[in-house]
């Protein structure tokens, strides 16, 4: 079966650039802008959290919507945001399927 597969390493550079820009902003620019900089790396990272969950049926128990996040290289999670449930992968399209299957792993303390 065909996965669309996660564009994962340009969305982290565009995080990697956003954040850069927001930093500089922070010193050298007023408020409002470095404001509007750091809305774009909080998009960037919700288009990333959206795109390692692609796939990933939403919360069976409660219906909210699931989201992605490589907790280290070779660990990948789907979460939900509301309650506890998750599940791990080696890939993020793994996390995916663990999570889909309702193969969730305890939470974290
Ligand atoms: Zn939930």
């Amino acid at each position: 079966m065909a996965k669309k597969p996660v564009d994962e390493k340009s969305l982290r550079a565009e995080i990697e650039t956003a954040r850069a820009e927001y930093e500089a902003a922070v010193v050298s620019e007023p408020a409002h802008v470095a404001a509007e900089k750091s809305k774009k790396v909080k998009t960037l990272i919700g288009k990333l959290a959206a795109a390692l969950a692609s796939g990933a049926d939403v919360c069976p128990k409660d219906g909210s919507a699931a989201i992605g996040m490589r907790r280290k290289a070779g660990l990948y999670e789907v979460g939900c945001l509301a309650c506890a449930n998750r599940a791990q992968g080696e890939t993020a399209a793994e996390a995916v399927e663990n999570w889909n299957a309702g193969e969730y792993v305890a939470a974290a303390a």
